[in-house]
């Protein structure tokens, strides 16, 4: 079908030559330094549109499909509301069941057949490398919003996001970031691993023995020469630290139920606990939590988790502008 993309009369054209106009979001090695600071920039600046004016029509007449063959709450929402924000629309598929998957069509065909219909497609999906696999059939942007225990870079990119606007830095240059909980099968903590040490942090990884942050992860932090160091206890390493992202130990992708039953619970984080921690830091999480932060901590002003889902939305408003060249 003749493509009418370069007609000039057109509405709501696209800046072609912008630097992120129709990649791919898939992994935050993407990403370097000056490439956050963009994205942040970006995102700011929807955080000051959304406290302004709610929503504006930058991503008029476009179309998000969110393709989500795993549960989701936040991330899938917040796509929806980014891109609704933006006064674009949205198709979802979280019930795969639902769609064609459950006649056995390729994953493949199904972004296929949905970039026919849409602009974007955001992909959850169980396996590793799904993102990359759907990124080589589509010619639309694909944004990865976590590919079984691979990566959740746009988890990360907001993670890192929430880091700079509660600690009101300007760089997390020195800063300490404990990783508590499960980092083998948390891509959040992957991707964000990955992304803390394109700064000069150190990154303290507390886990059960059988929990261990990947050694593939392990191994390019220290090219990136970034100082790391595993523990088992919080204790040692709560008082010098300035993030602690506390992660859910991932019962789905356990193959042996016995091995959850042995470290569901291992750490808990609650008023008591929390006496030992700076004044100054914060405590995130990805969410969902299953008890590893007792609600009673919920009021403490260094509880960030809260306040990280809404930076979420301004992360993903930045992310859609720019893989649609508006930003
Ligand atoms: N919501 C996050 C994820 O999708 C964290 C979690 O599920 O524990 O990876």
């Amino acid at each position: 079908m003749p493509s009418t993309s370069n007609n000039p009369h057109l509405p709501f054209g696209e800046n072609k030559n912008a630097p992120w106009y129709g990649k791919d979001i898939l992994s935050v090695k993407q990403f370097d330094r000056p490439n956050l600071e963009y994205v942040f920039g970006v995102a700011h600046e929807m955080r000051g549109m959304v406290e302004r004016v709610g929503t504006f029509d930058l991503l008029k007449g476009k179309i998000l499909a969110n393709l989500f063959y795993e549960p989701s709450t936040r991330t899938s929402s917040s796509f929806t509301a980014a891109m609704e924000r933006l006064g674009g629309s949205v198709i979802p598929i979280n019930e795969v069941k639902y769609s064609s998957v459950s006649k056995g069509e390729s994953l493949a065909d199904t972004v296929r057949t949905l970039e026919c219909y849409t602009d974007v497609i955001v992909l959850r999906h169980p396996e590793t490398g799904a993102a990359a696999i759907a990124a080589k059939a589509a010619r639309k942007p694909i944004i990865n919003a976590g590919d079984g225990v691979g990566e959740h870079p746009t988890q990360a990119l907001l993670d890192t996001f929430t880091i700079f606007e509660e600690l009101g830095l300007e760089t997390i240059d020195g800063k300490t970031i404990t990783m508590l909980g499960d980092l083998k099968y948390g891509r959040t903590v992957h991707s964000l691993a990955r992304l803390a040490s394109m700064y000069n942090v150190k990154l303290n990884y507390v886990s059960p023995e059988i929990l261990r942050m990947p050694e593939a992860v392990m191994e390019e932090v220290k090219a990136k020469g970034v100082a790391q160091a595993e523990y088992r206890s919080l204790e040692q390493v709560l008082p010098e630290t300035d993030v602690l992202y506390v992660t859910r130990v991932q019962k789905e992708r356990f193959e042996n139920p016995e091995d959850y039953d042995k470290v569901k619970g291992a750490y808990v984080i609650d008023p008591e606990i929390m006496k030992a921690a700076k004044k100054e830091m914060i405590v995130m999480h990805p969410l969902p939590r299953v008890g590893e932060i007792s609600p009673d901590f919920d009021d403490d002003p260094r509880a960030a988790y809260f306040r990280q889902m809404e930076y979420g939305l301004y992360v993903r408003m930045a992310l859609l502008a720019m893989v649609l060249g508006k930003a």
